[in-house]
C-alpha cells in the first residue's frame, strides 16, 4: 500500500481496510476505505480516476423535480411566511430551519453547490426567494439562465463570485479533496456569509455497527465521510466559525445498511424491504435519539466567516 495521508487532518496512520461494494445499483464491486486514526474521517483510498460510470443517467431522476402548479406554490409560501413569522410548524417545511439559522433573506444571494436536479432551490424561489443559483457537475446543461434561479453545470472550482449563503446538501463528500473545496466554498462567502454543509458522519453508531454495510458510505462515490472533529479543523484552518451542528440522520440508516448487509442494491426495488416498512416509525424514534446524544449517520454543520 502506498503513502497514506488523511485528507483533513494530514495524519499518516489509518486503521483496518475495509472492502465497500457499490450497492446503490448493485455493481458489487469493491473499494477500499481506511479511516484516519487521529480526527476519525473515513477515506477511499483508491477512488477511480473516472466517477462519470458511477453516476449513470437517470441518476438525478431517481429523486425526481416535482413542478409545483400556482396553488400549490402559493400554498408553500404562505406555509413558509407563518413558519417565518409565527414558528408554527405543522406543515413545516424541511428547508425552514436551515434558512432560520443561515438567516436566510429574501434578497440574499444564495448558492446551492452540487444542487443536483435543483429541487431545493425551486421550493425556495416558490418560497418568495429571488437570487438562487444552483451548480452541479453531473447535470445534463444550464438550466433557466437569466432568471432569479439559475442552474448551471459546473463544478465547485469554476464557480466565481460572492454568496450571502451556500448551502451543500450531501455534496462535499463527493468532492476528491476536502480541504481546497473547503478552502474555495469559504472564498466564495462575502464577509459576512454564511454555509451549511450537511454530510454523512463518522461518529455515528451505524459506522460501528454496519461497518463496510453502511448504506452512506456510497462507495465509490464518495471519496471521504468526516467527523466532527474533521469539521472542526476544517472551519478553523480556513477562517470559518462553526456556530451549529444538528445531528438530522433518520431511518435510512437503518434500512438501507440492513439491505446492504442482505447484499440487495438500494434501487433494486423501488419499496423498501418489507420487514423494514412495518418498524419505519419505530426506525425514525431510534434515528431521533441518537440524533439527540450526536450519534447519528449524519449532521448539518452552521459556519460563518471569523470576524477577527
Ligand atoms: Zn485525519
Amino acid at each position: 500500500m502506498g503513502q497514506f495521508n488523511c485528507l483533513i487532518c494530514f495524519h499518516e496512520q489509518h486503521g483496518p481496510v475495509y472492502q465497500v461494494k457499490e450497492m446503490m445499483f448493485g455493481l458489487a464491486e469493491a473499494f477500499p476505505y481506511v479511516q484516519c486514526a487521529r480526527c476519525g474521517t473515513i477515506q477511499q483510498l483508491n477512488p477511480p480516476a473516472d466517477m462519470a460510470p458511477y453516476y449513470p443517467e437517470g441518476y438525478y431522476s431517481l429523486s425526481g423535480l416535482s413542478l409545483s402548479g400556482l396553488q400549490v406554490r402559493w400554498m408553500k409560501q404562505f406555509r413558509f411566511w407563518l413558519y417565518q413569522n409565527t414558528g408554527f410548524s405543522l406543515f413545516k417545511p424541511i428547508y425552514g430551519e436551515w434558512l432560520k439559522r443561515l438567516d436566510a433573506k429574501r434578497g440574499d444571494a444564495i448558492g446551492d453547490i452540487g444542487c443536483g436536479n435543483g429541487q431545493l432551490l425551486y421550493e425556495l424561489y416558490a418560497s418568495g426567494y429571488r437570487n438562487l443559483t444552483g451548480y452541479d457537475p453531473f447535470i445534463d446543461a444550464d438550466l433557466y439562465p437569466g432568471t432569479g434561479l439559475q442552474i448551471f453545470k459546473k463544478s465547485l472550482f469554476d464557480i466565481q463570485g460572492s454568496f450571502d449563503v451556500l448551502m451543500l446538501h450531501h455534496a462535499f463528500e463527493h468532492m476528491n479533496s476536502p480541504d481546497t473545496a473547503f478552502a474555495k466554498v469559504a472564498a466564495l462567502l462575502n464577509p459576512s456569509g454564511r454555509l451549511l454543509i450537511r454530510v454523512p458522519v463518522s461518529d455515528g453508531e451505524a459506522w460501528t455497527v454496519f461497518r463496510e454495510d453502511w448504506v452512506q458510505l456510497d462507495a465509490p462515490r464518495h471519496y471521504f465521510i468526516p467527523s466532527l472533529a474533521a469539521m472542526k479543523i476544517l472551519a478553523q484552518r480556513h477562517g470559518l466559525d462553526l456556530f451549529h451542528v444538528d445531528f438530522d440522520s433518520t431511518a435510512f440508516q437503518f434500512w438501507g445498511s440492513r439491505k446492504y448487509q442482505q447484499g440487495q442494491a438500494l434501487y433494486e426495488t423501488k419499496d423498501r424491504p418489507q420487514s423494514a416498512a412495518k418498524d419505519t416509525w419505530q426506525l425514525e424514534r431510534k434515528a431521533r435519539e441518537l440524533n439527540a446524544v450526536s450519534k447519528g449517520d449524519q449532521a448539518a454543520f452552521y459556519f460563518r466567516k471569523s470576524q477577527d
